[in-house]
């Protein structure tokens, strides 16, 4: 069945975001956390696209090769990052032909970042904004695949304003996304906004806030750095005196999640949640069992079956 399905059935849920291992060493580990995570039924893993180095050492990305592992080695229902604005229209189809042979039937696409400080143009025949991407996988995969785009709640960086991006992602949707992944944020207050603006335009689709578990001071500074991203005074007031107890910043970084992800779905805004789990799985797996999403025993009944089953006995 879809994904957007199941992300309508009325369970909460939850999903993974992993990036691809660097070393052989880095993909053993991470095949034994999917096998652990699988125990409590993620909706999806999802896995980034990086578009060279594969620890086997072959030319194709480590990304296609670990969401087929994810996907027929442990079982994980499995979603692939695609990011079109340095590949050609070609080789942009021969990774979804790819993907579509080795099962995958979710894509997370997206445009991607040109290489930074260098005069870039995009590949001749290539694809220009997301957009494209979402339209080139209807028109030659139809509905083989679900796809899913990248919404921001404070706008993309690049963008002319809020507005203008909101304008951007309504595209998406009705070149046929199915739903739609958030960037990370830190206030509760700031997706409830977004998904009101998006509701006022037309934008129907599932929206899922991703969250990233605060993990270490370092790690936040330079992930909020790479996303262009402000860290609310708040968080930075109780973090920077921690900066160097990377266990203290941890638990913090729990609990204010938990606090976060309770105030979404209080407010009746997420269906779920999405973790950028940085490939770590101990604060995501606290948070889970914190919030009760963590359920193992007995094995909890998927979502799309509840639904199936309650749409067979109407
Ligand atoms: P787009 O939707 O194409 O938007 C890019 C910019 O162009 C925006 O400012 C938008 O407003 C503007 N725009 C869009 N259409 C038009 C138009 N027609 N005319 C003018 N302007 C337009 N990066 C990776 O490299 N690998 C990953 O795996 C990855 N995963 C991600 C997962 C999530 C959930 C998110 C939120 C981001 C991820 N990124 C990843 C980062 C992403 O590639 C960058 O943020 C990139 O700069 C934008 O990608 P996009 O798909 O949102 O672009």
């Amino acid at each position: 069945e879809k994904i957007r399905l199941r992300i309508e059935s009325g369970e909460k849920f939850f999903s993974l975001e992993f990036f691809p291992p660097r070393t052989k060493e880095g993909a053993v580990n991470l095949l034994a956390r999917f096998e652990r995570l699988r125990l409590a039924c993620p909706l999806f893993c999802d896995v980034t696209w990086h578009p060279a180095g594969n620890p086997g050492g072959d030319t194709e990305t480590s990304s296609m090769t670990i969401a087929s592992a994810a996907l027929n080695y442990c079982g994980l229902e499995t979603m692939l990052h695609l990011t079109c604005c340095n590949l050609s229209r070609e080789d942009v189809i021969k990774h979804l032909n790819r993907a579509r042979e080795m099962g995958i039937r979710s894509i997370l696409a997206l445009r991607g970042d040109p290489p930074i400080g260098q005069d870039w143009h995009p590949p001749e025949d290539g694809l220009k904004y997301a957009v494209d991407l979402v339209r080139l996988i209807r028109d030659l995969f139809g509905d083989d695949f679900s796809i899913c785009v990248a919404g921001y709640p404070t706008g993309h960086p690049d963008a002319t304003s809020y507005e203008a991006d909101l304008l951007h992602l309504k595209e998406k949707v009705h070149a046929g996304a199915d739903f739609i992944i958030t960037q990370l944020f830190f206030r509760a207050e700031t997706f409830i906004k977004f998904v009101r603006d998006c509701r006022a335009l037309g934008i129907n689709v599932p929206i899922i806030p991703g969250v990233m578990p605060i993990q270490s001071y370092d790690s936040l500074r330079q992930i909020a750095k790479l996303s262009k991203l402000e860290v609310p005074e708040e968080i930075i007031n109780i973090v920077a005196p921690l900066k160097d107890n990377d266990e203290a910043i941890r638990n913090y970084g729990v609990q204010q999640a938990v606090t976060l992800i309770r105030e979404l779905f209080n407010a009746g805004v997420a269906p779920g949640v999405h973790f950028y789990t940085l490939n770590r799985e101990v604060a995501t797996t606290t948070i889970l069992k914190q919030l009760g999403l963590w359920v193992t025993e007995p094995r909890r009944p998927l979502p799309w079956r509840r639904a199936a089953n309650a749409k067979r006995s109407t």
